[in-house]
């Protein structure tokens, strides 16, 4: 029966094993192949003289990353990668590889980004590739783990809606029969729908879709959003959420991802602790304005470098808390002594903003005086309205960008190496 690569140790005495032709190298008498699984690779020595004639046979056709099942004795060998070798009595080839490879799996020839992603399947049959989806899974399961022992909900809501979140440009339109349809660009208004409904915490990990023109290292068209909507609480009690949960998904990545970190060359591992400091947005642009050469003053958003020089100074994720009512949605609230601050945050790695949050406005008549303030029509959201009509309890949530955080955990430099196949503004195949 086949085993996995890793279990292949010099303690055994035979195995069976399946997996890619990663490299072979014939020296005349000898043939080395090395075979990778997905947990590990194996040297496999053939003898020319003592190994059977099939053997012989299918060992010289086989091609580079062809699929192959192999299975012989097991030998403790000091040179070979984990210190043993397979020795076979059968080689077969399962399924050919044909040449040459449009990406070099084993990287001796370098290539660019879009190469990788035209062929990303060969790509991330590269171990150290494949070892970001490791972490990536990692991080998605220590999420559900966190979210279900404190007794969230998780929810599915629509992608296809028909209205706007935020009423901004930032949305694909379908076709969608005969009406106008698109794809929802954050679950928000639907969380927030099933605190009317009493569900008091929620969660969803899903995509979200942005239609941004412009082509970022750190934005994508379509992304992972992993959603919070908690009723009865204020913003406080849900940055404590969000902080708790990222210092949780760094631990069990530190804990159970050691041999994907090693693959990445990831030397230092650090698990950030809750809590992450605050600074008010006011003190915020102050740090930027002493270091960025354009102007900043309250009330303007975060530009790029401004982002980055706050970071520089906080050096560890922190949230930014206390914005001006101006430049944050409608549905934040407003702080009831200063409604020009409101009760929003968003919590930041030094490279850049992770996730945004806030309490949220519960009050009907607030929300619809909100809704007018930033220049938006209520009749259009009257399905979200409704609900605040009904016995809508004070809640408050945020969402947290998976890649982003995937992204800034491993120190990659470009968000679409967090992404098995990204969707930019040039890509929609694979
Ligand atoms: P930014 O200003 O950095 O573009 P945003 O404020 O527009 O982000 P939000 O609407 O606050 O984004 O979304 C919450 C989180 O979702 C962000 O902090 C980010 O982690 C993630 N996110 C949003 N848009 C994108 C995108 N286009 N690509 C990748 N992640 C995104
Ligand atoms: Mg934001």
């Amino acid at each position: 029966m086949r085993i996995p690569i890793n279990e292949v140790t010099p303690d055994i005495e035979r195995a069976e094993i399946a997996g890619w032709v990663h490299e072979v190298r014939d020296l005349g008498g000898l043939t080395f192949f090395l075979i990778r699984d997905r947990t590990g690779i194996v040297q496999v020595t053939i003898v020319k003289k003592k190994a059977p004639a099939a053997v012989l046979e299918a060992a010289k056709a086989v091609s580079r990353e062809s699929v192959v099942r192999v299975a012989g004795t097991v030998k403790a060998i000091d040179k070979a990668p984990g210190g043993r070798e397979l020795n076979p009595d059968t080689f077969e080839i399962v399924s050919a590889c044909a040449s040459p490879l449009p990406l070099d799996v084993v990287e001796k020839v370098p290539a660019d980004l879009d190469t990788r992603l035209d062929a990303r399947f060969l790509d991330v049959r590269k171990p150290r590739v494949a070892a970001v989806f490791k972490v990536r899974s990692a991080v998605t399961a220590a999420a559900y783990d966190f979210f279900t022992q404190r007794g969230f909900y998780n929810i599915t809501s629509p992608k296809i809606v028909a209205a706007a979140t935020e009423g901004g440009t930032e949305l694909f339109p379908i076709a969608y029969f005969e009406k106008e349809a698109f794809l929802n660009q954050s679950p928000q208004l639907y969380k927030q729908m099933m605190m009317a409904a009493g569900f008091e915490k929620v969660f969803e990990i899903g995509p979200i879709f942005r239609a941004e023109e412009h082509n970022t290292v750190r934005h994508l068209n379509e992304a992972t959003s992993i959603d919070v909507e908690v009723s009865f609480a204020d913003h406080e009690d849900v940055m404590k959420i969000l902080e708790e949960l990222v210092a949780h998904q760094y631990a069990v990545v530190a804990d159970r991802c050691s041999d994907a970190l090693a693959e990445m060359g990831v030397e230092e591992f650090e698990v950030p602790k809750a809590p992450f400091p605050r600074i008010a947005y006011a003190d915020a642009i102050e740090i930027a304005a002493g270091k960025i050469e354009e102007p900043i003053a309250c009330g303007d958003d975060l530009s790029t470098p401004a982002e980055r020089a706050i970071g520089d100074e906080m050096g560890e994720h922190y949230f930014i808390v206390d914005w001006p009512s101006a430049i944050r949605p409608y549905y934040a609230m407003p702080y009831e002594d200063d409604p020009a601050i409101c009760k929003a945050f968003d919590m930041m790695h030094p490279r850049m903003e992770l996730s945004s949050g806030a309490q949220r406005v519960h009050q009907h008549d607030l929300l619809v005086e909100q809704i007018q303030a930033k220049g938006l029509n209520p009749e259009n959201f009257e399905f979200y309205l409704q609900p605040f009509a009904y016995g809508m309890p004070p809640h408050a949530g945020w969402g947290l960008g998976m890649e982003r955080l995937v992204m800034t955990m491993l120190g990659l430099q470009n968000i679409r190496e967090a992404v098995l196949f990204p969707r930019d503004r040039h890509r929609v195949v694979p």
